[in-house]
């Protein structure tokens, strides 16, 4: 992952060492070595990320990241305070600025990546999520609006924290209060498949357990379907790179060292739970437009653009397994009367109970879409012509024989539907097919309206 960071310090050497560092990393490298360079900045290229000084002469880093989170236009992008390590009381400041993390000086290589990636990844799923909500306003469809310019910490997250020492453990739940739910596991071999018994939004798992080896316990919650995607933080003591490297390179998200700073952690939860939140949303969405790119939004049914490109493969399939697939063209008959009659409201009740009569008349393999305006083609694999024939039969009764009541002062709607049926030869094509059932329908029609036709 390649993103765009812009660092920010007032001496010069500070600045070339980040930059130096991140470069050889791949990630593009913008420099400021002011508050008001830095604002100006920002304006103008939309960084992923910012590293940013506390100590500058002037606008300090505080009052920075201050303005970065008042303006809309930038407060999503994630800002990192570079803070002395002599200066605790800094991270106090930071925060009550907006600043999402810290690091300290000398920056180390490890805490550098780690960090940078973790929020860059964070940031990428934001900005996709606001690209989608765009795209979805112009399709009409409208989104929960508050969540994207939400830049605050869910206060409902579910964590589970893996660690034998029942007193750190306290001691991190007493630092996470107000981020939501946080339940406990005292290590031990199946410590990761107790964190598939729910639904957590992060998982803390201590490196430095004495009997339970933490990192086995990472891997396993990275290959377990339901929690492969499960931020994980975790815990390891100050100077065991070595071990810290091998989680990284697992798939772990972040990390912190014992002795843990009690608002470093806070700040890194927050991070993970808030990535957590924007994933699941992208994830929602990503079924939300695949229904819609699939499905019609009156009847529910498939659509024609579904329709089409299933029945390629089914067709395909059918004529290599030598077996019969057909298809039902259905047209409801004088259709404009009702529109005219009852008006264009009751008209798509009527297709709407028209839809869920053929769905419920037909097999669970069978799929029914809607063809067009008032026209719906039934797929049907494995079905010889008559069997298709008594089908499409069994579905004219259905629609003629029960009125279509929906309490009107006119009364009941009698509807009937006219049927063509067609089944795949070998080598016709998907189109060939419906034109032959289209042809059958429109005799159904010529010979009378309320009747099923088989092509010849
Ligand atoms: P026929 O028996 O020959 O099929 O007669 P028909 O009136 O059903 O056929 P025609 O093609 O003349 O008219 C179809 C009507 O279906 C016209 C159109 O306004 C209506 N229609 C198409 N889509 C919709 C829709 O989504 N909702 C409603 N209410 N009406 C629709
Ligand atoms: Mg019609
Ligand atoms: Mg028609």
């Amino acid at each position: 992952m390649t993103a765009r960071v812009l660092v920010v310090d007032d001496v010069p050497p500070n600045v070339k060492l980040l930059e130096a560092k991140l470069t050889s990393e791949y990630f593009d490298v913008l420099t400021a070595y002011s508050g008001p360079e830095a604002l100006e900045v920002i304006a103008r290229e939309h960084p992923d990320i910012v590293l940013l000084d506390v100590m500058m002469p002037g606008m300090d880093g505080f009052e920075v990241c201050k303005r970065i989170k008042a303006d809309p236009a930038t407060a999503h992008i994630p800002v990192v305070m570079v803070t002395a390590l002599d200066q605790p009381s800094d991270r106090v400041t930071g925060l009550e600025a907006g600043a999402d993390d810290f690091l300290t000086k000398p920056v180390q290589d490890l805490a550098l990546f780690a960090r940078v990636r973790s929020l860059v990844r964070l940031k990428v799923m934001m900005d996709e999520l606001r690209n989608r909500k765009t795209t979805g306003s112009q399709l009409g469809w409208d989104d929960d609006e508050a969540i994207l310019f939400d830049t605050t910490a869910p206060t409902d997250g579910n964590v589970l924290i893996v660690d034998e020492q029942e007193r750190v453990v306290e001691r991190i739940a007493k630092a996470l209060e107000g981020v939501g739910d946080v339940s406990f596991v005292p290590g031990g071999e199946d410590a990761a498949d107790r964190a598939r018994e729910k639904n957590y939004d992060l998982i803390i798992v201590s490196l430095t357990m004495r009997d339970t080896d933490g990192l086995r316990v990472c891997s396993k919650l990275r290959s377990f379907e339901e929690t492969r995607h499960v931020p994980i933080l975790v815990m390891v003591d100050d100077g065991n790179t070595k071990l810290l490297v091998r989680a990284l390179e697992m798939g772990v998200n972040d990390y912190v060292v014992r002795p843990v700073d009690k608002l470093e952690f806070l700040a890194r939860v927050k991070t993970q739970l808030k990535r957590k939140r924007f994933a699941d949303k992208l994830w929602e969405n990503f079924h939300l437009s695949m229904q819609l790119a699939t499905t019609d939004a009156v009847t529910g049914l498939y659509n024609r653009h579904y329709l089409t490109s299933h029945l390629d493969t089914r067709m395909d399939a059918a004529q290599k397994q030598g077996k019969d697939l057909s298809i039902l063209m259905m047209d409801i008959d004088h259709f404009k009367k009702v529109n005219d009659t009852f008006g264009h409201a009751v008209g798509d009740k009527v297709l709407k109970e028209f839809a869920a009569r053929v769905g419920r008349n037909i097999r669970g393999v069978d799929l029914a879409a809607r063809y067009g305006g008032e026209e719906f083609v039934v797929m049907m694999p494995e079905t010889p012509a008559d069997w298709a024939l008594m089908i499409g039969n069994r579905l004219r009764e259905e629609i003629a024989s029960k009125s279509f009541d929906f309490d009107l002062p006119e009364g009941e709607i009698s509807v009937t539907v006219s049927i063509g049926v067609a089944t795949s030869k070998e080598g016709q094509t998907p189109a060939q097919l419906l034109e032959e059932a289209d042809k059958a329908l429109y005799e159904a029609k010529a010979g009378g309206r309320n009747q099923v036709v088989v092509a010849p």
